[in-house]
């Protein structure tokens, strides 16, 4: 059986409810799925679970459906924040469909020293979230916060918060053998950008009892590929692929 279609849509959903699809939704059902009036998919909206729906009408400028069932109940992902400088868009693109693909449960933008992109489309980064959400069968978009300074976020952490920081000047100790030894709990990941992090942000993170530094390898990894190897890691051994 081929996979339904789902998509996101930012309104409620309930049974007998009717929601109404933007023209992009519409050209996918109707043109890239050839779907027809009656024809059956899946709604989520970050909330409410995801929803068997049927389509109603449709035409050129959008289509309408109703919400007929219940397929599952929301849920979240681990609670893993994923902090990171921001790259150009295409990696930055990458960076926030993989990170919501791996179960990252919020993506934390932090302009750091050698940070070359300062302004975040926030919107940019939340519809790729959006996108991966739909193809992963994730039940729930992250949460895509506004862009912080790397000091500031350290200023008002909340200790509680595990911060596990990717030091590709690091040790060398295995990642598995660190992270073995960290409690179940809050935790984030911080991947630094193309030119590394400047030698003291390093001491103060390094300084820090939240603070938990990893290596990656021996080799040093572009942002966007250290993104997927770290969570991976947190995944297996702290977070939801027990
Ligand atoms: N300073 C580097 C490039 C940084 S790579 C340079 O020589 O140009 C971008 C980020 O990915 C780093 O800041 C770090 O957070 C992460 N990273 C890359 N390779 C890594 C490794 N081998 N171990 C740990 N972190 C790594």
């Amino acid at each position: 059986m081929t996979r339904r279609s789902r998509l996101f849509v930012d309104q409620p959903l309930d049974r007998s409810a009717d929601v109404a699809l933007a023209r992009a939704q519409a050209h996918y059902l109707a043109t890239v799925m050839r779907l027809k009036a009656g024809g059956a998919f899946h709604l989520f909206n970050g909330r409410d679970g995801e929803w068997l729906a049927r389509l109603r009408t449709v035409g050129k400028r959008g289509a309408e459906a109703i919400c007929v069932e219940k397929l599952a109940e929301p849920h979240l992902p681990p609670d893993i924040d994923y902090l990171f400088a921001p790259v150009k868009a295409a990696r930055l693109d990458f960076i926030a469909q993989k990170a919501t693909e791996m179960g990252a449960r919020r993506l934390r933008p932090v302009i750091t020293a050698r940070t070359v992109v300062a302004r975040i489309k926030t919107e940019r980064l939340r519809a790729n979230a959006i996108e991966a959400a739909e193809q992963c069968n994730l039940v729930a978009i992250p949460e895509v916060l506004p862009e912080e300074p790397l000091a500031q976020v350290l200023d008002r952490w909340e200790t509680a918060r595990r911060l596990v920081f990717c030091d590709e000047a690091g040790c060398g100790t295995s990642p598995l053998v660190t992270l073995k030894s960290l409690q179940p709990g809050p935790l984030a990941v911080l991947v630094g950008p193309e030119g590394g992090f400047a030698p003291e942000e390093r001491e103060r993170l390094l300084g820090l009892p939240c603070v938990t530094p990893v290596s990656l390898g021996p080799r040093i990894l572009r942002a966007d590929t250290a993104a997927v190897a770290i969570l991976a890691l947190v995944q297996a051994m702290l977070g939801d692929w027990r």
